[in-house]
């Protein structure tokens, strides 16, 4: 067999499962049916979780993936929710990345696929893969020419995935009600940061500094509001033009910036849609594949990255052999994990879109009440911070577990280095907390006991107790205990271990 895993679509969410894949030491290879990788800019919004996970991936010489991303990207310290003039703010969340990182997506594929070359993991462009099927023990795809089998296939080909309609996986939600502009263009008058215009007599639109000389514009006139799916479908045939543009933020915004040399001018609609399964046999969807919506919060890209980490430490568990029946089918498979985050990611930007999109006065009403809450830095903010950064999306543990499994675990002081940086897609950590190295007994080539700290400050006051945790590959806490009890089996069903020493049983 050719590969054991055939990722469709060399997009972001494509080259970050066949990236951790390959990490996994698991054959993979991409089918992109672009010739050459993508300029767009498109997902330029990145969020603190997805740098974690990105920490992941080594560059070489020393560098991670988010340490290269940073040195290309701006960082800014708040986000937005809605558009809405009462903005998050990042600085105080527990996480080495307390900020947005504004950086266009076309460097994030580049930075995976240059960590995909030096790699050797084969990223075929120019390769429309037209015919997927399955069968119970592989898969077959036709690209061109080419024919391949594998035994799983990711379906990473975004939002009009074939992958998806060959599996016969449904695609259901909301019909389009706007259509919104959205351009990357320079200013005669660049904005210092992000701001936000809405009026309910003209629409509302964003301007974002994305580069040093680059200018994301985004938003909508109220006339492309409140539009029918046949209206919406036509007004996005029509192309965007700099005039168009030009007029509709003088409208909005009383002004152009001056705005000239486009480098991109495109459309985009409110449309939801949500995969009804994530695996059929064995075809596996992630990204923009499994979940549209109406792109607000810069959430896609970020969702889609972690759809991938979920995945690909799980698959790789099933291609080697070992993966206990919770990964495949289970509590913890993949698509009992990420299909709620995905429910969620559609409902807030549902919520977003009637924030945004209601122009009349009941509209603004509702804006200014948001904002009130927001400003009140309470529990609303805490929780949109969480959610949209990433950082507080977490798997329900089972019941009666403890309060810490399911959740991400902070980026804790280990005796070399930290947690994000040990991490790895073929291994669990166990943190041992008891300084005396009493867990040591339960390593095995799944699991790497590592002697942890505590954390302090901004953590969960739960850690303050803990006296070991299973980490998962993607940085989830397996188990955890303030005793020790539980630990020899929880290693064991995590990992399917089916032997251990004496010694260790007895700890
Ligand atoms: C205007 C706009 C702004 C956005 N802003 C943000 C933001 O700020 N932050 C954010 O997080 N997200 C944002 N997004 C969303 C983000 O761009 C997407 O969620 C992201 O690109 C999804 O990545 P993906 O790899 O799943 O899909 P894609 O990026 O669509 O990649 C899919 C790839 O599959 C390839 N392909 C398709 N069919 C085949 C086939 N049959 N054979 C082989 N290859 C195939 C395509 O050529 C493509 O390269 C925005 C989206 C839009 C439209």
């Amino acid at each position: 067999m050719a590969a054991d895993v055939i990722v469709v679509g060399g997009g972001p969410v494509g080259l970050m499962t066949a990236a951790l894949l390959d990490a996994a030491e698991v054959r993979v290879e991409v089918y992109e049916r672009n010739a050459e990788p993508s300029g767009q800019s498109r997902g330029a919004t990145m969020h603190p979780r997805t740098l974690e996970v990105l920490t992941m991936l080594d560059a070489g010489e020393g560098m991670r993936i988010s340490d290269v991303l940073m040195a290309q990207g701006k960082r800014v310290r708040q986000a937005h929710f809605a558009t809405l003039r009462a903005t998050l703010d990042y600085q105080d969340l527990d996480t080495p990345f307390p900020f947005v990182l504004m950086v266009p997506q076309w460097r994030t594929e580049r930075a995976l696929a240059e960590y995909l070359r030096t790699r050797a993991v084969p990223v075929h462009y120019g390769a429309e893969v037209t015919d997927v099927e399955q069968s119970a023990d592989e898969v077959r795809i036709r690209a061109g020419r080419t024919r391949r089998t594998a035994r799983y296939l990711v379906g990473a080909d975004g939002a009009h995935s074939m992958v998806r309609k060959a599996a016969g996986i449904d695609f259901e939600g909301t019909v389009p009600t706007m259509v919104g502009f959205v351009a990357d263009v320079q200013l005669a008058e660049p904005v210092p940061a992000a701001q936000h215009f809405w009026n309910h007599e003209a629409g509302h639109a964003s301007v974002v500094p994305l580069t040093e000389t680059t200018t994301r514009v985004f938003g909508v006139e109220v006339a492309d509001t409140g539009l029918t799916a046949d209206q919406v479908r036509r007004r996005q045939t029509e192309p965007l033009t700099l005039d168009e543009l030009s007029r509709a933020l003088k409208a909005i915004c009383g002004t152009d910036f001056g705005m000239h040399s486009p480098s991109w001018l495109s459309k985009a609609n409110n449309s939801s849609r949500h995969a009804a399964c994530y695996r059929k046999g064995r075809v596996l969807l992630a990204g923009d594949a499994a979940h549209v919506h109406l792109p607000a919060g810069g959430q896609g890209l970020n969702v889609g990255l972690q759809d991938a980490t979920n995945l690909a430490w799980k698959l790789a568990a099933e291609v080697h052999g070992w993966a206990p029946e919770r990964l495949i089918s289970g509590e913890a498979d993949y698509d009992s994990e990420r299909r709620p985050v995905a429910e969620r990611l559609v409902a807030s930007t549902l919520a977003q879109d009637a924030l945004m999109h209601n122009f009349s006065s009941s509209g603004e009403a509702l804006r200014d009440m948001f904002c009130g809450f927001i400003e009140r830095r309470g529990e609303l903010a805490a929780e949109l911070s969480g959610w949209l950064s990433g950082l507080a999306v977490g798997y329900p543990g089972p019941e009666g577990a403890h309060p810490l499994v399911g959740t991400k675990a902070p980026d804790l002081a280990l005796s070399a280095g930290t947690l994000l940086r040990a991490l790895r897609p073929d291994r669990f950590l166990l943190l041992d907390f008891t300084g005396d190295a009493s867990h040591a007994g339960l390593g095995s080539a799944r699991v790497e006991v590592v002697n942890a700290q505590r954390p302090s400050g901004r953590s969960d006051p739960a850690w303050g107790a803990v006296r070991a945790a299973l980490i998962r590959p993607d940085g989830h806490v397996a188990y955890a205990t303030e005793s020790g009890a539980g630990l020899v089996d929880a290693v064991a069903e995590w990992t399917a271990a089916v032997h251990w020493p004496v010694s260790a049983r007895e700890l």
